[in-house]
């Protein structure tokens, strides 16, 4: 009978120990948990930072890729992206726009006589004239050399030559203290039915060429040309 209750006693016992044993692991498995929930949120908290900094490093790539890098002022590149914008705009029931391409009269003169440093100053101030000059919807950009165009939003013909006239009057009238004076022709085209992302900058071209032709420092629009 005493044997019996001894070997009793003894199971207990070791249900016991089995029991604290069985707990302090649980409690050691449950830190265990918790500490790595909390390097698995220090670890989002990381890739969270790493995303926003590479959208950050991705947005100023693409702001790079679409600035000229002389002037500040928007490229060729986004101008024709802008440009794709604007036709899609065109057929989806939007009104017409307009385009001006305006390029600096001598201005290989202005290279010759002064040396390119200052051409390159003469640049960047008219690239600011036309900045300035644009209208808030307006999206002025340099092509390439001393070549510049702006595209003029929800513009027609007769606006359009009106704010072709007034770039060569704000040019004329700006002060250009390196060279003393400059000029600029503009060609300016606006978008019909028939007209295609080609044809609109063929027509501006060739009005451009126009207004050479007369004299420069003049503007002449392509509905303007015989
Ligand atoms: P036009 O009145 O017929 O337009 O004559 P132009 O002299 O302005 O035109 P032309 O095409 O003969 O010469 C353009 C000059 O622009 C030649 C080139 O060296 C200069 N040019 C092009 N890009 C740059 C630039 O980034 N900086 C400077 N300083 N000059 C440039
Ligand atoms: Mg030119
Ligand atoms: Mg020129």
């Amino acid at each position: 009978m005493i044997d019996c209750i001894l070997v009793q006693m003894k199971k207990r016992i070791d249900y016991e120990l089995e029991l604290r044993t069985t707990k302090k692991q649980m409690e050691e498995a449950y830190l265990e948990k918790n500490r790595a929930f909390a390097r698995l949120e220090q670890i989002y908290l990381e890739i969270e930072k790493k995303q926003i900094e590479l959208m950050e490093i991705n947005s100023g790539l693409v702001e790079i890729s679409n600035t000229d890098k002389l002037t500040g002022i928007p490229n060729r590149r986004f101008f024709q992206e802008k440009l794709e914008e604007q036709i899609e705009l065109y057929h989806k029931g939007e009104t017409t726009f307009s385009l001006l391409i305006i390029d600096i009269d001598h201005f290989k003169k202005v290279n010759d006589t002064y040396g390119h440093q200052i051409g390159d100053i003469v640049l960047v101030k008219l690239a600011t004239i036309l900045k300035t000059q644009a209208r808030s919807e307006d999206i002025a950009a340099r092509l390439g050399g001393e070549e510049f165009v702006i595209i003029l939003p929800h513009t027609d013909v007769d606006e359009a030559i009106l704010l072709a006239q007034k770039v060569n009057q704000e040019v004329e009238l700006a002060e250009w203290t390196e060279t003393g004076s400059l000029t600029v022709s503009v060609g300016a085209a606006t978008f019909t039915e028939k007209d295609t992302e080609a044809s609109i900058l063929k027509n501006a071209d060739q009005a451009l060429y126009a207004s050479k032709e007369n004299g420069r420092n003049r503007a002449t629009h392509f509905s303007e040309l015989p």
